[in-house]
């Protein structure tokens, strides 16, 4: 079997599942179309070696096992953040890490995993595990890392955000930790749970998994945000080319930011989550940091791969 033939096979292969026929393209029979393998798990060591030589960043896809209504399969946080990831690396360049399914919190509805409990700032499984694997990446001699997560109480943000910024600090490389839709908050993506954000997300990435059929009259259970009946293919296409562009811009940069640039880079993130952190003052909903977060927040994708994080600095004041 040729080098191309098994990594054909990979593609279209059981275990390469629906993304094989959706984030990669569906149909596509010609192997000169076949997009670039960039899943660590599936590499061997030339092309890992290969592959950083052009671009040392490292993507870290985490979500976990949750309700998302009737309309939507339970992966869909840790499938999202994976397919963004792949495409973005493509894109840009650097190489995915296999998506954590696992993390702080989760609906208390049928069907869900909750690894750390709702709200928990302190995470006893997922903060550790994540600094591990960021401490493995730069083991193995990565240069930057950008972890996604797509899956996204308040908790489960901050311990993310907050990880990444003291891995910047400990390890000297740039770690950026970012829910999805902080890089779509100019595309009017808020973040939302099962509702018109995810599901057009899911029906462009993994269009066989969404069936909005299924949904029951409202309330729907489990569902919080816009009517998922108002989902498009189109939405989830446009937000994810924001989404792919920003992270596939970063991708590219971040291993080359000198030491100036990751510490204004790390001010700033720093500061976002103290903010998220702090502003409840031990007595309001974890939330309230958020209250504000569509405005204020709304350029930090653009003044993120602009490295303008003095205007990053400057909106965190708002929240
Ligand atoms: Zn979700």
């Amino acid at each position: 079997m040729s080098f191309s033939q098994s990594r054909r096979n990979l593609l279209t292969g059981a275990a390469a599942g629906a993304l094989a026929s959706t984030a990669w393209g569906a149909g596509k029979t010609d192997s000169a179309d076949v997009e670039p393998e960039v899943r660590y798990e599936y590499l061997h060591p030339r092309e890992i070696e290969g592959a950083m030589k052009t671009c040392s960043s490292l993507f870290l896809p985490l979500g976990t096992l949750e309700w998302h209504g009737l309309h939507n399969v339970i992966g869909v946080d840790a499938l999202k953040a994976h397919a963004l990831c792949i495409k973005a690396a493509q894109k840009g360049g650097g190489l995915v890490a296999p998506p954590l399914y696992g993390g702080v919190g989760g609906l208390d509805e049928s069907h869900t995993f909750v690894m750390d409990p709702e709200n928990d700032v302190f995470s006893n499984h997922l903060r550790p595990w994540l600094e591990r694997l960021c401490r493995e990446a730069a083991r193995n001699g990565f240069k930057a890392i950008l972890i996604l997560t797509g899956h996204y109480g308040a908790a489960q943000q901050i311990v993310v955000r907050e990880t990444a910024v003291r891995m910047t600090r400990a390890l000297g490389i740039p770690v950026l930790g970012t829910p999805e839709y902080f890089l779509a908050l100019d595309e009017g993506y808020l973040g939302d749970h099962a509702a018109w954000g995810e599901t057009s997300l899911m029906m462009h990435l993994y269009p066989d998994t969404v069936d909005l059929s299924r949904l029951e009259k409202p309330p729907y259970r489990g569902v919080f945000g816009r009517d998922p009946k108002e989902s498009t293919e189109a939405d989830g296409r446009r937000i994810t080319e924001t989404i792919v562009s920003r992270l596939a811009t970063l991708a590219k940069a971040m291993p080359t930011w000198d030491e100036a640039t990751i510490d204004r880079f790390n001010e700033a993130e720093a500061a976002l989550v103290a903010r998220q952190l702090t502003a409840p003052r031990g007595k309001q909903a974890i939330w309230v940091a958020w209250n504000n977060n569509g405005r204020a927040m709304r350029q930090y994708g653009a003044a993120l791969v602009k490295e303008q994080f003095e205007t990053i600095l400057e909106a965190v004041k708002e929240l």
